[in-house]
């Protein structure tokens, strides 16, 4: 099979009129369909049950996007015995028949570009920029996993041997489980799925509580490719409720889950556990939460560097496990920074994804209610700069809030908060800016603000960070350009968008002839 080179998917132009009416048009058509309940659909076939997980539009809460059957603890024993009957066949699939799906997927998504952002922006209160850059990505991961099956599908380099054929071939695992989160709700959904099929596994997919829908259209594009029955099988549900089922069972091989530290360290747990009638170990592969920095140097233009801060802090209102939560400044411009920066923040618009405000409503009320508690440790452990309230409007809105003057091991520098919500943190120099990067349980993403190159090359030596960046803000990694992951409690830095990520989904095996 000859495919093109890898390219990312350009973002759609919204400064375009004619791409916000298509936005707008999309929405509208979109608004028509909301409120229907469907069904889990396991080995093709559509499953009932008497519980519902209902999804709502946050910026308007009372607006119900859709309702799914839930999933419960028998559905989800079903679903991984129906998974595991279908890998005996499905592993035989040619890998160039099953990069073929993806990339069949990835046009029905182009396609189906504004309507995918539609969905989400109501679903889960994005802008039009953020919702299509998430659908961009989810392209992006289709096409490059695609080309990387082909390639781990070919000849591996191994050395010669005189007298026998020597070969190394990768082999699927079996049955995964795929938990995603809400905050990246079609990339990281069908990154981790796409990923999971196309080298050969089959899954079960929990799509997250908050964006059911995202996942539904998902398992339709995946269905409309013609990929057989049973190889994504989807199920909603609570996680407490049918997680542990789907992680502890027997005949699961592999947990590939993004989310919080919390959850993802009880999966990590729970799949160490050999259970009876299991014949191997669990992979678990965890992509965790991140407690994000920026450092301010002295020397840097700090009109760019507040610009950065303020788009790394609240693009989808801080709900990115890239997003800036931390920015370290040095003494010598801390003041003239902290101004710029409120300057630049309080220019930020508030209101309804789909009115296309800069920021949204927060996922739903418990991570509203949540991010105010911390808002109220942050006024008591430092000084509030600006924002601090909940925002009008019939959904879950906040203010981009600043709080300055925290120290670095107070909560606010510690505990990712998951909203838009960000601490400002003096240090006397830069080694003690880098000391304060490194100091927490996360090591996920980073930036630099400095125009010194031997700051630059000493930050690249000690910063314990798994995508870094300079001079730049620290979210928005590009599928192919940024691999993606993090140390420590960030996670098992799976690098998802890199060359290395698909090995997490395979075994190798040598094959060895005499001649
Ligand atoms: P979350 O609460 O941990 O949920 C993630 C997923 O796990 C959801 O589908 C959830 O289902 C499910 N789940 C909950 N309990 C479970 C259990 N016992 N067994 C199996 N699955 C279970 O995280 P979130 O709120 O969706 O996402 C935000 C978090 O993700 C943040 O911490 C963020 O930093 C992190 N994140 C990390 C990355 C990365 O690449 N490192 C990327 C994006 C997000 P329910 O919705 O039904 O509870
Ligand atoms: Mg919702």
């Amino acid at each position: 099979m000859r495919v093109k080179p890898f390219r990312n998917e350009p973002f759609t132009d919204f400064s375009k009129k004619s791409n916000l009416v298509k936005q707008e048009k999309a929405i509208a058509h979109v608004k028509k369909q909301l409120g229907k309940t469907y069904e889990m659909i396991v080995g093709g076939k559509k499953l009932r049950s008497k519980g519902r997980t209902v999804s709502y539009n946050p910026s308007n809460k009372d607006e119900v996007i859709a309702k799914f059957h839930k999933g419960t603890k028998e559905i989800a024993n079903k679903a991984i015995v129906t998974a595991y009957k279908k890998f005996d066949e499905w592993k035989l699939v040619p890998a160039e028949k099953r990069a073929s799906y993806l990339f069949k997927a990835s046009n029905i998504v182009r396609k189906r570009r504004f309507e995918i952002n539609a969905w989400m922006i109501l679903e889960t209160g994005k802008n039009y920029l953020e919702a299509d850059a998430d659908t961009a990505e989810a392209i992006d991961f289709m096409e490059f996993y695609g080309r990387e099956m082909l390639r781990y599908a070919s000849k591996q380099p191994i050395t010669p041997l005189k007298g026998e054929k020597n070969e190394l071939v990768y082999l699927p695992l079996g049955v995964g489980v795929t938990v995603p989160p809400w905050n990246f709700p079609f990339a990281i959904l069908v990154g981790m799925t796409s990923a999971a099929v196309v080298t050969g596994n089959t899954v079960v997919l929990k799509p997250s509580s908050d964006s059911p829908m995202m996942g539904k259209i998902f398992y339709d594009v995946m269905q409309e490719t013609g990929l057989p029955d049973g190889v994504i099988n989807f199920l909603p549900g609570s996680g407490g409720e049918v997680g542990d089922t789907l992680v502890g069972h027997p005949k699961t091989r592999f947990v590939s889950f993004t989310g919080s530290m919390e959850v993802g360290t009880h999966i990590y747990e729970l799949a160490s556990r050999v259970q009876p009638g299991q014949i191997w170990l669990k992979r678990v592969v965890a992509e965790m939460g991140g407690k994000d920095c920026i450092i301010v140097d002295n020397e840097t233009n700090l009109t760019e560097a507040a610009k950065g801060v303020a788009v790394s802090a609240f693009g989808f209102q801080g709900q990115k496990c890239s997003a800036c939560s931390r920015v370290i400044v040095d003494k010598r411009v801390y003041s003239k920074f902290v101004s710029r920066l409120k300057t630049e923040v309080e220019k930020i618009t508030v209101g309804p994804g789909e009115e296309n405000y800069a920021m949204g409503a927060v996922i739903n009320e418990a991570a509203q209610k949540s991010i105010l508690k911390y808002i109220q440790i942050g006024k008591k452990e430092g000084k509030l700069l600006t924002g601090g309230r909940k925002a009008k409007g019939n959904g879950y809105f906040i203010e981009p809030t600043v709080i300055k003057d925290i120290k670095p091991t107070d909560r606010l520098a510690q505990e990712e908060i998951f909203g838009p919500v960000l601490a400002v943190i003096k240090s006397n120099n830069y080694e003690q800016s880098l000391k304060i990067a490194n100091n927490t349980i996360y090591g996920l993403t980073g930036a630099v603000y400095t125009r010194n190159r031997n700051k630059i090359n000493a930050a690249k030596k000690h910063l314990l960070i798994g995508n870094l960046y300079f001079n730049r803000k620290c979210t928005g990694a590009l599928v192919g350009s940024q691999p993606f992951g993090g140390f420590n409690m960030s996670g098992t830095d799976s690098k998802a968008g890199g060359r290395d990520y698909l090995l997490l989904f395979l075994q190798a095996q040598t094959l060895s002839e005499k001649v």
